[in-house]
């Protein structure tokens, strides 16, 4: 089945992908990503969560598939449809108030007393 095509930016002489890079260029073959469309690719896997990012537009968990060593964005909204109806075992919640909204902190069971 056809996943489907993605605009993405892709070295023209190489083919490197530089859709996850930093840098707008190749630094191999020294040219500029041109925008192209691509099947979609698809890694499954063990995925360790690492760190998480936040911009003005959105936020999420960065995930590393050990074997590669690459990391790999998921958005926000699609780790609470990953993790919805995970229960979480045994936490202590302290009362909290950032400014003037109220919320709970998560206190680890090391923490808690
Ligand atoms: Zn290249």
């Amino acid at each position: 089945m056809a996943k489907g095509k993605i605009n993405a930016l892709q070295c023209p002489e190489c083919g490197e992908d530089g859709s996850q890079q930093y840098y707008r260029y190749c630094r191999k073959c020294q040219q500029p990503y041109v925008m192209v469309a691509r099947d979609k690719r698809e890694i499954s896997g063990d995925f360790d969560v690492v760190d998480w990012f936040s911009s003005r537009s959105s936020a999420g968990l960065i995930v590393e598939d050990k074997r590669s060593g690459q990391q790999y964005s998921i958005y926000m909204s699609d780790v609470f449809e990953l993790i919805k109806g995970t229960r979480l075992t045994g936490c202590t919640l302290e009362e909290t108030k950032k400014g003037s909204a109220y919320g709970w902190k998560v206190i680890t069971k090391e923490e808690a007393v």
